[in-house]
């Protein structure tokens, strides 16, 4: 917990791991999904392939009141197409007379915070099949600017462009009515914007995609020696490695970490929860 101790009443911001896989998902698991709440308020970090059914056994998805994406690769939101087919087609969110489905006179329409272009991506992911508008009109689609600050309910949440392929933003989350932090590093290769944005934060969740770094071309992914050295340099109290595929060595993974962290660092099971 860091070196705040839990106050009589005070609730804790508490972080589920629904996907710890890389691009390709481990047996029976799931890409990069994440689901945070405090208090009343939940939010799920990133919906990759395999995550909408993840969710679906910790919360109903109808209760999501944001979902919040790093970047546009795959693995990060290709889950948002069935969920917005639930969100369009499931019974309860049909625009039917309201003595026979009680409830739906207010069908679901979470907030889905995503980078800037985002609209134009989602229009040409399901534009392939002709249902170009199935993610806009099923989420309150907002587009967000690099040093976003955007708050949900008891959550914010901070986005911090990190080095990676693409446009990709770390996403730093604290609760406004305590002081729990949660870092989440997104798909980042080596470098300081990773340190900066995870400065001091009590739980850092960094990728180690790599068993070594890649062998030619751009980095994109780190290793766990560097996903424990930028733990290290960033001074997080806690580290947890994610983005690894289950045909990695988990054990030598963490050991490699903890190394170059200097403490304790752990690997992301699904269903793993963490309270700060
Ligand atoms: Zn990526
Ligand atoms: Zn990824």
């Amino acid at each position: 917990m860091g070196s705040h101790e839990m106050r009589a009443g005070e609730e804790l911001v508490r972080i589920t791991v629904l996907g710890k896989s890389p691009s390709w998902q481990d047996a029976g698991g799931a890409c990069s999904g994440y689901l945070l709440s405090d208090g009343e308020t939940t939010v799920l970090i990133d919906c990759g392939n395999g995550v909408f059914s993840k969710l679906r056994l910790f919360c109903d998805y109808v209760d999501v009141d944001a979902v919040a994406i790093s970047h546009l690769h795959a693995d990060h939101f290709l889950d948002l197409v069935p969920y917005s087919y639930a969100l369009t087609y499931a019974p309860r969110q049909q625009p039917v007379p309201v003595d026979r489905w009680p409830g739906t006179e207010n069908p679901a329409r979470p907030r889905l915070i995503a980078p800037r272009g985002s609209t134009e991506t989602f229009r040409q992911v399901v534009g392939a099949w002709g249902n170009d508008d199935l993610i806009e009109n099923a989420f309150a689609l907002e587009e967000y600017e690099p040093n976003a600050v955007v708050e949900v309910g008891d959550i914010r949440l901070r986005f911090h462009e990190v080095p990676h392929f693409t446009e990709t933003f770390a996403i730093d989350m604290s609760s406004r009515r305590g002081d729990g932090r949660i870092t989440y590093g997104a798909d980042s290769r080596p470098g300081d914007e990773l340190v900066e944005i995870a400065r001091d934060t009590d739980l850092l969740i960094v990728e180690a995609t790599l068993p070594r770094p890649e062998r030619t071309g751009v980095r994109g992914h780190l290793t766990p020696t560097e996903a424990g050295e930028h733990a290290r340099l960033a001074g997080a109290k806690r580290v947890v490695l994610t983005h690894i595929s289950d045909e990695l060595d988990a054990d030598r993974a963490r050991e490699r970490a903890t190394e170059a962290f200097g403490g304790p660092v752990e690997v992301a099971a699904e269903g793993a929860v963490y309270e700060v």
